[in-house]
């Protein structure tokens, strides 16, 4: 639906003026939305009704007259739009296919809300599949609260995709996506996304969430439990005997400072172990044990903290106290302070899940970038940090971004291409999605360090969770964060990488031998220009550089350690198609010229990068 906020007479107002004035625009904002609920699970019939108490903070300059809540599992029914979707695209994820249209009324997932109210007063709204649209009984004006109350029943659907009930492994509950949960308003307006089975998005705040559920059922989730003396499941600290319970059923209390979701898993036959690390974090990992897979996440408990340890120490300080790898969804799925994982893995893969998963608590979870909008800065940049942390950690690798590369070279040969800019429910096909989100946007970051130097990318990754941390970052922000820490322009970087599908391709045309110099012509094929690193090998061992910045960056990288001498060419125009750069030797001390032996530079045709003599 549409809506405007802007009244259109003061919007021409706010124009005619600005033609005089100093024209300010409107700055970036957050929203806060404090949630506390009760809940209460019927593990027989898998229903549940609860209880919503939503404190929201209208931190924006902008008078509010509607808002929006996600009910994301109402897409599990048949004819919904994540049903025609998944049976209508042509790479179908696996998992959904045509499921969710043979789903029989007490297999599919519902949300419905009643009884909402706003600082007490009756509110209007409308179910539209998986929105609410809610018209406020009087509007919440810029900086100023509201209260709104609700009830809800819900319907836990058979696990179809991320979250359900009744796993392929077994897991009972994979509870994400279960509540009604507000949208997001930022400076780019709402974003009332219907659920098509992927992305989220949401707004910081204080979750409070009472879940009251069978006794024999053992909870993870996000949050912090605040009553583990008396829930036990390995929660109880150290010594304590914990008191037997009259009745059926436990009332599990969970605190979350700083979430923008709520997550949590359940089932019977849960293991849960605890690890506490020596910075005060508490990793708990919950799993069916089984006899196949009972080894390997034993042997994950190592891997978790010291993925936590070395993503803290490059990407900036892991900021909660706690974090569970809990077995449950379809496959992996990050959540704020937790995940869900599939279980039936071999040890490099849960390691590898887990690495990844975890990564997401930096760039979707505290920095928290629109994954509709930009998934290669949340897929991307975590399969970057994963790709890193599981060198690291599990098993070194002389080329962490190989495969990442790989993914975008078939992406851009696949004629499936789409730019980065695509909104991610409305790529034509999954493949082309997820090869963008995960691959490209990993090979960004990697590339990056090719532009601007490692060092100066690897200040930019702090310094852009230092500046963006529970700020929603967008690719404006990432690109002015490493122009800044490279002293470079990198305008073109985002235009061309981010917003369109060009590629990257140089060649060394031609190495002539003119008196006593040599001559090397380079070209540019793609249509995407970039700085050129060329590193000439004698045959008598040594090597050199000839670095050709782009007259776009205006200016250079700093020399990268370990790279050969470098000698700094004049500035190749983008608008020039070759360029003849001369060398104070002759050809015949020549072994090799190469165009970035680094292997970060995306082109996508490297049959020509080399010549040998
Ligand atoms: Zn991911």
């Amino acid at each position: 639906m549409f809506y405007n906020l802007n009244k259109p007479l003061l919007g021409l107002f706010l124009f005619v003026v600005s033609g005089t004035a100093v024209f300010s625009q409107t700055g970036r904002f957050q929203q806060a939305a404090d949630y506390k609920m009760e809940v209460d699970m019927n593990v027989t019939s898998n229903q549940y009704t609860g209880t919503q108490v939503l404190k929201y903070t209208n931190n924006s300059p902008d008078t509010l007259y509607k808002v929006f809540y996600h009910l994301y599992f109402n897409a599990f029914q048949p004819g919904s739009m994540m049903d025609e979707r998944s049976r209508s695209i042509s790479d179908p994820d696996r998992r959904v296919g045509d499921r969710i249209n043979a789903l029989k009324p007490d297999e599919i997932g519902y949300l419905h809300v009643n009884e909402l109210t706003m600082d007490g007063m009756k509110v209007d709204y409308e179910e539209v599949e998986t929105i609410l649209e809610v018209t406020l009984p009087k509007p919440i004006l810029p900086n100023s609260q509201a209260e709104f109350k609700m009830s809800f029943v819900g319907q836990v659907p058979i696990q179809i995709r991320r979250s359900g009930r009744d796993s392929s492994e077994g897991v009972r509950y994979s509870m994400s996506q279960w509540y009604p949960k507000m949208a997001e308003y930022d400076e780019q307006g709402w974003h009332s996304n219907p659920y098509i089975g992927r992305e989220f998005y949401g707004i910081w705040g204080d979750f409070d969430v009472k879940i009251t559920i069978d006794k024999t059922y053992t909870l993870g989730g996000t949050g912090y439990l605040q009553n583990p003396n008396e829930i036990g499941h390995g929660y109880e600290d150290a010594g304590v005997k914990v008191p037997k319970v009259d009745g059926n059923t436990l009332t599990w209390h969970f605190k979350a400072p700083m979430v923008h979701d709520f997550m949590w898993a359940a089932d019977p036959k849960y293991r849960h172990e605890k690890v506490e690390m020596e910075n005060g974090i508490t990793v708990h990992h919950l799993f069916i044990p089984d006899p196949e897979t009972t080894e390997n996440w034993e042997k994950l408990k190592e891997y978790t903290p010291k993925a936590i340890q070395f993503m803290s120490e490059h990407f900036g300080q892991y900021p909660y106290k706690q974090f569970s790898v809990i077995q449950g969804g379809d496959g992996g799925m990050e959540y704020p302070m937790s995940t869900l994982v599939t279980g039936g893995r071999n040890l490099r893969g849960l390691v590898g899940v887990m690495a990844h998963e975890l990564a997401h608590s930096w760039y979707q979870g505290v920095l928290g970038t629109n994954e509709a909008l930009y998934p290669w800065m949340d897929e991307g940049f975590t399969s970057y940090a994963s790709n890193l942390t599981m060198s690291a950690i599990y098993q070194p690798s002389d080329n962490p971004m190989r495969g990442s590369y790989m993914g975008y070279y078939r992406l851009a040969k696949s004629g499936l291409e789409e730019p980065m800019s695509t909104h991610s429910d409305h790529y034509h096909t999954n493949s082309a999605y997820s090869s963008a989100a995960y691959s490209k946007g990993a090979v960004f970051m990697a590339q990056m360090g090719y532009i601007i130097g490692e060092e100066a990318r690897d200040r930019g990754l702090h310094r852009y969770w230092n500046t963006w941390k529970f700020k929603h970052p967008n690719a404006n922000d990432v690109i002015r964060v490493m122009e800044k820490e490279g002293g470079l322009e990198l305008d073109w970087y985002k235009e061309y990488f981010v917003y369109t599908t060009k590629t990257i391709d140089y060649g060394i045309k031609a190495v002539n031998q003119q008196g006593n110099q040599t001559e090397i012509i380079l070209e540019r094929i793609g249509l995407m220009p970039m700085p050129i690193d060329l590193v000439i090998t004698y045959k008598d061992g040594t090597q050199e550089m000839v670095y050709l910045p782009l007259a776009i960056m205006r200016g250079e990288k700093a020399p990268e350690e370990g790279a050969p001498t470098r000698i700094i060419s004049e500035d190749w125009p983008w608008t020039n198609l070759t360029k003849s750069i001369r060398i104070d030797k002759n050809k015949d001390m020549i072994k090799s010229i190469e165009i970035d032996p680094s292997k970060r530079l995306a082109d996508v045709e490297q049959e020509n990068n080399k010549v040998e003599f």
